[in-house]
């Protein structure tokens, strides 16, 4: 879809103020003087590149990873945007929101880039995590069962079965359970819904009929996809809230 030149400056004037010129350059592509000698780039309703008047550039790219918007960037800036599985790389450096770089390329803004050593970690703490499924205190035990007092974000659902962990975007009460060894009958139930069982599976698998591995897998990929995949910026954020919460139960 293409915005006219009209459309977008209806939008840059209702989100983007004290703009004094704007001029298309290219398809959906407005480029904006500011009065304090910034610059700005909008590509449909993003200002994706905002040029300060310290010469300074800051990147956004709206949640839209596309090939035209890296293209926008790698074209009106003096940075290399490279996607790397589905993550950007900026100069070398993991892509954020409003992330920013000095006019000599040199990052200013935190640096977020992470060596596979945080996900190597946090894979392991998913790992030993998963498999506690079917272990009571490091004895073999029975698959606890999804029931009313288990965590909330793990339980509850809406109407269409969507649970309220994902409603909320909430991922906090996975890392508590990583740092309490607290696998929830929920969150069983969940990661086999996930992997494509209706409600009668799940509970023969829980009854212990699928045997244990599956179980185990099934919670390592739920796990996994929530707090991995796609999530390379809070990898370190991550360990460092299970460490804490681990700390907190030794003391
Ligand atoms: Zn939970």
């Amino acid at each position: 879809m293409s915005l006219t030149k009209k459309e977008m400056i209806a939008f840059c004037d209702r989100n983007l103020g004290g703009y004094s010129k704007a001029k298309k350059i290219a398809g959906s592509t407005l480029s904006l003087e500011y009065a304090d000698g910034a610059t700005g780039i909008v590509f449909h309703t993003t200002q994706i590149i905002l040029k300060k008047a310290n010469g300074n550039i800051q990147l956004f790219n709206g949640g839209f990873y596309t090939k035209t918007t890296k293209d926008r960037i790698n074209e009106y800036t003096s940075l290399k945007v490279r996607q790397v599985k589905g993550s950007w790389y900026v100069n070398g450096k993991l892509f954020y929101e409003g992330i920013e770089f000095n006019s000599k390329g040199g990052l200013v803004t935190e640096d977020k880039t992470t060596d596979g050593a945080a996900q190597k970690a946090l894979l392991k703490k998913i790992k030993a995590f998963s498999n506690l499924v079917g272990l009571v205190d490091g004895a073999q035990k029975g698959i606890p069962l999804p029931n009313g007092g288990d965590c909330w974000y793990c339980s509850l659902r809406d109407n269409k079965g969507v649970g309220l962990g994902e409603l909320s975007g909430n991922v906090d009460h996975l890392l508590n359970h990583i740092a309490e060894g607290y696998v929830n009958g929920s969150l069983i139930a969940n990661a086999l819904r996930e992997k494509g069982y209706r409600d009668e599976a799940i509970g023969l698998h829980l009854s212990g009929t699928f045997g244990l591995d599956s179980l185990r897998k099934s919670v390592y990929d739920y796990m996994k996809k929530r707090l991995v995949t796609g999530q390379e910026s809070n990898w370190k954020a991550y360990l460092e809230t299970i460490a804490e919460i681990e700390a907190e139960q030794v003391a």
